[in-house]
């Protein structure tokens, strides 16, 4: 199967093809989204779901990619349209030299933070058309200004949180991109796959985001350009016979988990952000936990007499995504103080932070059940009108009726739900398991399960209120 595969994706229009379709996709969404203005919240509610470029956005595109990212890898990346466009900058640019604050990992957390404090809970990107494709702007406009400064493809590699969420899931795939054979890179004298000259090629490309390919162990930072591939095979000095090298292979399910290797401080607080991102979203879906979600924000609020939209989107983030997974991670990590660990506070985000992927990527994963399931019924609708702005009013007029999906569906994604949850978490054990005996904490270690525990019980518990006792 990966011989046809690898094959199609050596040929040279692959994927710049998909990604110029990609890009034409793109420019689409974004005109949709700038015709569906306005400032009135009940149309605004239905037009995030009338509007095709604010449903395919939300709706389809980001559930989808997390659900790919999750069984195959980091497949967005490959057909992703801002590589194409940084890339050229990059091309033109001034190629300086990355700082050390970037190279660090930090710009991905900022970013990240900045999309979820400002974007999410101020500006409110995904319930609102012209905000999303605001937002898809300014991507696109932050990857041509990272390219026309710094050198390679630092974007992709540095600054683009969406593919690197995506890249720490697809360590549960069971698909990879490796080298076949580690001896061929090892008498390899040409060395092109990270030769400087071919840096700035198009397709057959050295590695923009610094990978040397034989050293690969796992799918969190490879974008899949295939640039390697070809640089390996088209510039092969002496037909060296195994050439190219690299391409898609079986890996083993969750092996990326399972052969633990820690993460940096940036990436543990990116991973800390997100998991209080998951929370919420698992949490808004039914409205006795969004409740709870919503109690200690509220009463901060109230407490601090906060109004405006700014002041009171950051005391929601701060107390969603900081606080309450601060506590979420800090409960396991304060047991295992008391049990008798010496186990740093940096050294257990670092290592047990690998842990809360699988918990994260499973509720994710309920997340985009919920979304996409919930929002077929609105395509018709948003193929017909994809403005979306006639239909929106007729909704709220009462003229126009969207019909849920057959009432069996529902008990299919109870289901599903269910199952998800419960994969996540014997992923995060057996996670766990590897990190404890790489650490080497003995019988200690045990504390640690407190992390599927409690953080996947948050999901399961709401999981099992909302869809089998409340129903
Ligand atoms: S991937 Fe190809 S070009 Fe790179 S070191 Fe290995 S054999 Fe050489
Ligand atoms: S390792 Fe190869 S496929 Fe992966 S990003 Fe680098 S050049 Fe592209």
């Amino acid at each position: 199967m990966f011989g046809r595969i690898n094959k199609m994706v050596y040929h040279i229009t692959i994927p710049n093809a998909l990604r110029i379709v990609s890009l034409a996709a793109f420019g689409f969404l974004v005109y949709t989204g700038l015709q569906a203005h306005s400032t009135d919240g009940a149309l605004l509610k239905e037009l995030r779901n009338t509007n095709l470029g604010n449903l395919f956005v939300w709706s389809f595109w980001w559930p989808l990619i997390v659900i790919v990212a999750i069984f195959i890898g980091r497949v967005w990346c490959f057909v992703c349209p801002v590589e194409l466009i940084t890339s050229l900058a990059a091309k033109m640019g001034l190629k300086r030299k990355r700082p050390q604050w970037i190279l660090s990992g930090w710009a991905i957390t900022i970013f990240y933070a900045i999309i979820l404090f400002m974007g999410i809970q101020v500006l409110k990107i995904h319930r609102d058309p012209t905000m999303m494709a605001i937002y898809l702007l300014s991507i696109a406009g932050v990857s041509v200004v990272t390219g026309l400064i710094f050198e390679k493809n630092t974007f992709c590699r540095y600054v683009c949180p969406v593919g690197f969420l995506l890249g720490l899931y697809a360590r549960i795939a069971p698909i990879g991109y490796r080298v076949k054979d580690a001896d061929i890179c090892k008498s390899c004298k040409d060395k092109s796959c990270i030769r400087k000259d071919y840096t700035y090629n198009l397709s057959a490309k050295s590695c923009g985001v610094d990978i040397y390919p034989a050293k690969i162990e796992d799918n969190t930072y490879c974008i899949l350009c295939m640039g390697c591939r070809k640089t390996c095979g088209r510039f092969n000095p002496g037909n060296i016979t195994g050439r190219p090298n690299p391409g898609f292979t079986w890996t083993g399910f969750a092996k990326g988990l399972y052969e633990h290797r820690p993460v940096t401080n940036a990436e543990a607080f990116f991973l800390l952000i997100v998991s209080g991102f998951v929370i919420s979203e698992i949490l808004s879906e039914w409205n006795a936990s969004n409740d709870v979600l919503t109690f200690i924000p509220g009463t901060m609020k109230s407490i601090l007499g906060v109004t405006g939209p700014f002041a009171a989107g950051m005391v929601d983030s701060a107390v969603l995504f900081i606080a309450i997974p601060a506590m979420v991670w800090g409960i396991p990590y304060f047991a295992g103080l008391l049990g008798g660990s010496r186990i740093s506070i940096i050294e257990y985000l670092r290592n047990f932070g690998v842990a809360f992927i699988p918990l994260m990527a499973a509720a994710h994963l309920c997340k985009s059940v919920l979304k996409i399931s919930s929002r077929i019924p609105y395509l018709p609708l948003s193929f017909r009108d994809t403005a979306g702005m006639e239909a929106a009013k007729s909704i709220v007029a009462g003229t126009t009726f969207v019909a849920p999906l057959p009432g069996w569906t529902e008990l299919l994604v109870t289901l599903l739900l269910t199952l998800i949850m419960a994969g996540g978490i014997i992923i995060a054990v057996r996670t766990i398991q590897a990190v404890t005996t790489s650490l080497q904490t003995g019988w200690k270690g045990r504390i640690y399960q407190l992390i599927p525990a409690l953080y996947g019980g948050i999901f399961i518990v709401t999981i099992a209120l909302w869809r089998y006792v409340a129903r």
